[in-house]
């Protein structure tokens, strides 16, 4: 398998977090802020900022097509800010409108603007299809929907890249189903009540413990309680009747300079 360069395309794509993306991406988020607000006074604004967006855009696997539509620009705008007008005799545009340069820095690479066939990490699309199995839908059902073969399915399961396509129609999948309960749709209830037991076993987080804005981030964690990762999260695991995760166990350690009082066995 390919490896991108740890970067902004590694961290937005492959949700790195290691510090030469973080860096790389605070460094750069910082840039193209101060291009926008420059861009709210002016009547003209340098173009290389948004020439330097576009080119990451595109190391992303965004084409200027994609790229244009997600801002709402006309392509040759881009274009011109890219090439020019070489039959012309142009050059490339040093000089931009501010909308334009603005609605171009705003483009992120995201699940809905990269094209279907670039390769992004698979934690979310891990984590809905897991989230459904804890509420009881068997992956043979979720792969029926996905129009996947169960293998194809579980092969999925433990890729660390997903197709943008296969992870829309994962998260897809996920948002018609997050709050439906299987039985409803013909899933018999001793299958559902296995699946359910088998995500327990596995510690798959339920879908009450996942926020939209955060299940694809690898940085994240799930909470279980409500309080995760916070000193008050340890309890309620043990209220709840299952084993601390490892956030609240890290926050027991802090908050009482000891090894929290569980066996590590599952
Ligand atoms: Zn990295
Ligand atoms: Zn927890």
């Amino acid at each position: 398998m390919f490896d991108r360069l740890h970067g902004y395309g590694r961290y937005k794509l492959d949700g790195c977090r290691c510090y030469t993306c973080a860096w790389a991406v605070s460094e750069y988020t910082h840039q193209r802020e101060a291009a926008i607000k420059a861009g709210t006074w002016q009547p003209y604004v340098p173009a290389a900022p948004m020439r330097e967006h576009i080119r990451r855009l595109q190391e992303c696997g965004m084409g200027l097509r994609a790229i244009a539509t997600a801002a709402g620009v006309d392509r040759k705008r881009l274009q011109g800010v890219i090439t020019g007008r070489p039959h012309r005799g142009t050059g490339p545009q040093e000089k931009v409108r501010p909308h334009i340069a603005i609605a171009v820095l705003r483009v992120e690479p995201t699940l809905d603007t990269l094209a279907p066939r670039a390769l992004v990490t698979s934690t979310g699309t891990h984590r809905r299809l897991q989230a459904l199995m804890a509420a009881g839908w068997p992956k043979s059902h979720l792969a029926d929907r996905m129009g996947w073969t169960y293998t194809n399915l579980s092969a999925l399961l433990k890729n660390e890249r997903v197709m943008v396509q296969t992870a829309r129609a994962a998260r897809d999948l996920y948002d018609q189903l997050w709050n439906v309960a299987p039985v409803s749709q013909g899933v018999a209830a001793h299958i559902a009540a296995r699946t359910q037991a088998r995500a327990a076993d596995r510690r798959w987080a339920p879908v009450g413990a996942w926020d939209d804005d955060t299940i694809d981030d690898p940085s994240t964690h799930p909470d279980w309680t409500g309080a995760c990762g916070t000193a008050e999260g340890f309890p309620r695991h043990r209220r709840m009747g299952h084993r601390p995760c490892r956030p609240c166990r890290a926050a027991y350690r802090e908050a009482h300079q000891t090894n929290p009082p569980i066996k590590e066995a599952a």
